[in-house]
């Protein structure tokens, strides 16, 4: 065994004092992954030393203004007293406790919050360590389900191209099969059922012919079909594609005649991010299993979760097994659930609807004229989401460093200039956002479009 890093490494611990808030960028480059990266390149990597408000302030001292909120999750923006109080509060009394025959205020009180926000079928919640878990929870409560109801051969998924669900192995599954990771793990990815991605777009009605190859899926396979999983309203890692609510209404009506269960992956949409609490409410809809994640704890910690109505909880109890087979180390860690809550309690007061609504129209207003710049193929926005698409791929490691200099953070991915910023964002804020897009979008040449990363956004 090699111990000179374990040597070197304990030697630096105890000659110096740590200062937590230095980074060694250097080490960071030999021996940490960042999402999607390899460790034979090094990957464009920028120093974060606090943050506050919808800024950032890097470990160079420069503040820029955040576009991302964190890979949508810190819708509440970061250091909000609510939120850090609950957490401290939290740390003192109970900060971890194994959720195997033990239960605690924090997850009570997270739960009835969620049971009385989502629709009134939803009734019983299993906490989840991250948006990816939520999802594999999800699958298997669908395949509990129907071993519950005697039809055990209902044990695949159907799915709509150009979907994001996660990167663990079930989730992988009903990623998209073309740009996802089917091909890279063959092996081990189990084969589902794809029709094409909805075309007909947010705000319009349903394009005729639009869910009939998914129809034709259903009506050979629906004996062996246990749900649809699928993205509400905003198709996010696959693009930020906003479809039709009729589309996911029309889904609703084709899972009650075929007999299959919907599972809708909020984890994106959920929490006010497109403009209603849970994109569902677009197409007055209930879904049987929902997961949620990211904005759950204001983006403070990880957390997600997998709500389903009664029937589901039934069948998956009257299954062979007669529970529900999951139940991880770090499951309803009391923490992550009272940051949740004090997050949830931030939504109540209701003011995020004002908040996204203002962040939409002034996109709307601002991003409007990119459309006419060359290499720009659709500008589109909906809630708290703005779109830039471009004619094709762009340079991420380049343009996030160009977007530093503007005195932003933004990380583009595939084709898509996008932000998500936190609902707090103020006015100013914001048009820094917008005008910064536009100067990159305006500026962007042909060569720069390489692929350099997978991404999921
Ligand atoms: N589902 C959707 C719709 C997502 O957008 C994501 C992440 O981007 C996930 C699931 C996976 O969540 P996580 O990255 O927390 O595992």
């Amino acid at each position: 065994m090699n111990n000179s890093f374990y040597q070197q490494a304990s030697q630096t611990i105890d000659s110096q004092a740590i200062d937590s808030q230095a980074i060694d960028f250097e080490f960071d480059k030999q021996h940490i992954w960042h999402p999607y990266t390899s460790m034979s390149q090094a990957a464009s990597v920028t120093g974060v030393h606090s943050a506050d408000g919808c800024e950032l302030t890097l470990s160079s001292g420069q503040k820029v203004i955040d576009g991302t909120s964190s890979w949508w999750a810190c819708i509440h923006g970061y250091n909000r007293p609510e939120i850090i109080e609950a957490m401290q509060q939290q740390l003192t009394t109970l900060s971890h406790v194994m959720f195997g025959g033990i239960t605690h205020a924090p997850a009570v009180n997270l739960c009835k919050q969620l049971v009385a926000m989502t629709s009134p079928n939803l009734t019983k919640v299993f906490l989840a360590d991250s948006g990816s878990i939520a999802v594999e929870v999800a699958i298997k409560m669908a395949m509990q389900y129907w071993q519950g109801k005697q039809l055990p051969q209902k044990q695949r998924l159907l799915t709509v191209k150009r979907g994001y669900h996660g990167d663990t192995f079930a989730a992988m599954s009903v990623c998209d099969p073309d740009n996802g990771m089917h091909t890279m793990f063959s092996a081990a990815v189990t084969e589902h059922l794809f029709s094409p991605a909805p075309l007909s777009v947010f705000g319009e009605a349903l394009k005729q012919g639009d869910t009939d190859a998914l129809e034709a899926i259903l009506a050979e396979h629906h004996q062996d079909i246990a749900a649809i999983i699928i993205e509400p309203v905003m198709q996010a890692a696959g693009g930020m594609h906003f479809y039709s609510a009729e589309y996911l209404s029309a889904i609703r009506a084709l899972c009650n005649q075929y007999n299959v269960l919907l599972i809708l992956d909020e984890i994106a949409t959920g929490f006010g991010r497109i403009g209603k609490l849970f994109a569902y409410e677009y197409a007055n809809i209930e879904a049987d299993i929902l997961c949620l994640g990211k904005a759950l704890t204001g983006g403070y910690i990880s957390l997600a979760a997998t709500l389903c109505s009664d029937e589901v909880a039934k069948g998956v109890s009257d299954s062979p097994a007669g529970v529900f087979m999951h139940g991880p180390t770090f499951m309803g860690n009391p923490l992550a659930c009272a940051a949740a809550s004090a997050s949830m309690s931030i939504l109540q007061t209701g003011a995020w609807q004002q908040q996204v609504s203002d962040v939409e129209l002034q996109m709307k207003t601002e991003l409007a004229e990119a459309i006419d710049y060359q290499h720009v193929v659709d500008v589109r926005v909906l809630g708290a989401v703005g779109v830039i698409e471009m004619d094709s791929v762009v340079n991420t490691a380049k343009l996030q460093q160009d977007f530093i200099e503007l005195g932003v953070w933004i990380r583009p991915f595939a084709n898509v200039i996008y932000i998500t910023p936190p609902y707090t964002i103020t006015k100013e804020q914001l048009t820094t956002l917008t005008q910064a897009m536009k100067t990159i979008a305006a500026n962007i040449t042909q060569e720069q479009a390489a692929a350099d990363s997978f991404s999921n956004g």
